[in-house]
């Protein structure tokens, strides 16, 4: 059975699924015994959900139309909320 570290460093691999089929099985055996590992998996996928976000926000040009105090308005809510 894989560490707590080991399966912290195979997470990347894991979302892309790109582990071996060995190693994916004891990726999710550890998985299955350690909550501590789910829980943390789960925030590293907000995290990366968060990040694919605030990045497709950059990209997405902000239409000229669009005043001023609303874009701020958006950037505020969303500061708020985060
Ligand atoms: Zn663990």
């Amino acid at each position: 059975m894989i560490t707590c570290r080991e399966l912290v460093g195979f997470i990347a691999e894991y979302l892309d699924d790109a582990l071996p089929a060995t190693k994916h099985r004891e990726f999710e055996a550890h998985l299955r015994a350690c909550d501590r590992c789910v829980v943390y998996l789960d925030s590293y996928r907000r995290t990366i959900a968060l990040g694919k976000a605030a990045f497709a926000d950059l990209d997405a040009p902000v239409p000229p139309e669009v005043p001023d105090e609303l874009v701020k308005a958006i950037l505020d809510a969303r500061r708020f909320r985060a």
